[in-house]
């Protein structure tokens, strides 16, 4: 297989499967247990927040493991809702995950007042809009640091600096940008960060929040663990096998860099082939991993269809409902057109990607992409 969708999850790193392991089976002990096993158990988990730690540059005394990016974001966004029950209005994009916006769409209904920034036809925000729509009741800002589809990525620094010199918490849905850039979360004024192990090599189920020092972030979950933050049992091996995965992305410049040289030959090898392919937010900056193009010759869903028949695994980003495609919500927000949109196919690329694959790709491509024809001629029937 060569897969091609490393946005969407992430294969297992061998090296995380190894150190799960032992956790799936004699190292079975609860961490709360005072007995020798439980307190070995406790100790992996105080090392693996450190490598975590490690890699957001954070303190481990700001990092909570959560079930995943999805749940993080919830305790980041209901938790702030929380401390300030007079501020009943939150400031977001219409580009996030469904995870941001479906949670927004339920606390409008509870009477909290939402304002989702548009963004241009690359992709990027207006700061201008942003700073506007900033107003003495905003409990909140919570925006992604790069989005899933297309890789297009906000300048967080820029917003942080603005969100703290307005006196507002930012939020920041980090679950793309893990793994693909360095970050230095100390350094910037980000109060809430949001991630997920499978986006990065580590098994699913298992994320963070990070939570700046002194914030005194409600649970969303009520028990003992996590320091009364988070209540459960830990996922022990999912926390062991995120932090293995950390510990791969120690060089994350040279990581980058990797992502960055297969995702450039791609996107430089579809766009030679097909003169009249699109790509979305080029004019923006973007992950090194992600390209999401409009090959406007062919049907998304019958391209990826036939590129899944030998064996190369791509994706649509398009929400898929039952029974059909419904056009993406962010490319819609970027003012793509309907036509234009049903013919974008997302490529990320990942850590286990080789040149090879690439060229793969494009040789299918070369076979399945009609090259003059309109969309709706060159449909099968
Ligand atoms: N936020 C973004 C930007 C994502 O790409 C994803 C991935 O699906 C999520 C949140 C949700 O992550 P999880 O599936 O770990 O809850």
């Amino acid at each position: 297989t060569v897969y091609l969708d490393n946005n969407a999850t992430t294969p297992l790193a061998p090296e995380a499967l190894t150190a799960m392991l032992p956790y799936l089976s004699t190292d079975f002990a609860n961490p709360s247990s005072a007995s020798r096993a439980g307190t070995a158990v406790k100790e992996a988990i105080a090392g693996a927040r450190a490598d975590v730690a490690a890699l957001l540059g954070c303190r481990t005394s700001e990092l909570v493991f959560t079930s995943g990016a999805t749940e993080s974001n919830h305790m980041a966004m209901l938790g702030a809702l929380a401390m300030a029950p007079e501020k009943r209005h939150l400031i977001t994009s219409t580009v996030e995950h469904p995870s941001v916006l479906l949670l927004c769409r339920h606390l409008e209904q509870t009477g909290v007042e939402v304002t989702y920034l548009p963004v241009d036809a690359s992709g990027q925000l207006n700061l201008a809009e942003l700073r506007a729509a900033i107003r003495p009741d905003t409990a909140l800002i919570s925006l992604m640091w790069a989005n899933n589809e297309t890789g297009v990525v906000f300048p967080i620094p820029d917003i942080a600096e603005m969100a703290r010199a307005a006196g507002v918490p930012l939020h920041v849905d980090g679950t793309q940008v893990l793994g693909k850039m360095p970050l230095d979360l100390a350094s910037i004024g980000v109060l809430l960060f949001s991630c997920s192990a499978h986006k990065v090599h580590g098994p699913k189920g298992i994320g963070a929040l990070y939570i700046q020092k002194g914030l005194g972030l409600p649970p969303l979950i009520y028990g003992h663990q996590e320091r009364g933050r988070r209540g459960g049992t830990e996922n022990v091996p999912g926390i062991i096998g995120f932090a293995a995965a950390a510990r791969l992305m120690a060089d994350i410049e040279a990581e980058s860099v990797h992502l960055r040289v297969l995702r450039d030959r791609l996107e430089q090898g579809v766009l030679d082939c097909f003169p009249t392919a699109m790509v979305h937010g080029q004019a923006a900056e973007r992950l090194p991993n992600t390209v999401n193009i409009a090959f406007r010759s062919i049907e998304a869903e019958e391209l990826l269809h036939r590129l899944d028949q030998r064996g190369i695994v791509a994706a649509t980003g398009a929400a898929c409902a039952a029974g059909g495609s419904r056009p993406s919500h962010v490319l819609s927000a970027m003012g793509i057109s309907r036509d234009d949109i049903l013919t974008s196919l997302r490529f990320s690329v990942g850590r286990y990607n080789s040149r090879d694959d690439v060229e793969q790709l494009i040789r299918a491509l070369i076979e399945l992409v009609p090259t003059a024809e309109p969309a709706h001629q060159a449909a099968p029937a």
